[in-house]
């Protein structure tokens, strides 16, 4: 197959909506490509039909759930995953030997929290800046989109870390990157701006896991300038916004918590353990089996001891 064709067949988005150059050469980089056009300029594909699992420490920490891991260059959020549905909490390093870059995404201050804003829920922090500042990624990662959003972000990019968390980049008045690129935590995403649904220059800044937003400010001290824990436990209570109001008294428990108390949680977290409901299971029959008590069950699942058991059922034993 021509080296033509074969930039034609395998690299689609390329040929939409623009004049593609002749390409010269391609070069193959483990799973990545690189393909050189004649006009010397070029292109770096991060792996074809690539599943969004960024890495195995990505893939190993969701194992036993029930997330769906998707990359879609086009979509900017979905809520296929239903984060509040966890049963388990997931422990993931906001940072870590391979990739501990960090950089806030412009030094300024921050003018509107993740809370309710009037009637809607504001899923992001609001900072400060000017038309034309250089917005900076926060972590290494993978950029999955960047483009003008018209439902309201504006010009936006969002890239995909490697421990699955996603940051959101809003408002820009220039891109300076490209879906499917690598790139570091440092390295300028574009210039700050005022574009989409915005009243006035600022960067809408966002963190999602699976889509589900979680609080910035959670993750990040932006005064300090600074990350505030490289352990990051995700557990459902995060995702629920209702019980989310005045965040300040959020942030004193998370700071508040010692190295060993989130060993502790992670420690409880892998220790769970799970029965799945079969034909002729009784409380006592699963108390016996697990060294129990059902007294002990009954209050993990809050449930009664009369409980009529359905077959399926998911019922916590530790
Ligand atoms: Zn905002």
């Amino acid at each position: 197959m021509s080296r033509l064709i074969f930039a034609f067949v395998f690299f689609p988005f390329l040929c939409v909506g623009q004049s593609l150059p002749k390409s010269a050469d391609t070069v193959f980089l483990g799973a990545d490509t690189i393909v050189l056009f004649e006009d010397k300029t070029w292109e770096y594909m991060h792996a074809l039909n690539f599943n969004g699992v960024m890495c195995d420490e990505m893939r190993n920490s969701i194992e036993g759930t029930n997330l769906v891991v998707d990359w879609q260059n086009d979509v900017t959020f979905n809520y296929d995953n239903d984060m509040r549905a966890l049963t388990d909490s997931i422990w993931i390093c906001s940072i870590d030997s391979l990739h501990s870059g960090f950089a806030i995404p412009c030094p300024a201050p921050i003018t509107s929290e993740f809370k309710m804003r009037g009637k809607k829920f504001h899923y992001g922090i609001d900072l400060d800046l000017k038309t034309g500042d250089t917005v900076l990624c926060a972590f290494d990662g993978i950029v999955r989109y960047s483009k003008y959003n018209g439902a309201g972000f504006g010009y936006l990019t969002v890239v995909r870390h490697y421990n699955g968390l996603e940051t959101y980049y809003a408002h820009l008045s220039k891109l300076f990157t490209k879906p499917n690129q690598r790139i570091n935590a440092g390295e300028a995403i574009g210039l700050g701006g005022n574009t989409g649904r915005s009243y006035g220059d600022h960067l809408h800044f966002e963190i999602r896991y699976f889509h589900n937003p979680i609080d910035p400010e959670h993750i990040i001290d932006f005064e300090k300038g600074e990350l505030r824990d490289e352990n990051l436990i995700i557990h459902k209570k995060l995702f629920d916004y209702r019980k989310i109001d005045g965040s300040k008294r959020k942030f004193a428990q998370a700071k508040n918590k010692t190295p060993e108390q989130i060993a502790e949680e992670i420690k409880q977290s892998k220790e769970r353990k799970y029965h799945t409901v079969k034909r002729g299971d009784s409380l006592y029959a699963m108390a016996l089996k697990y060294d129990t008590s059902v007294n002990k069950i009954c209050s993990l699942n809050g449930i009664s001891d009369t409980k009529i058991l359905n077959i399926g059922e998911k019922l916590r034993i530790r």
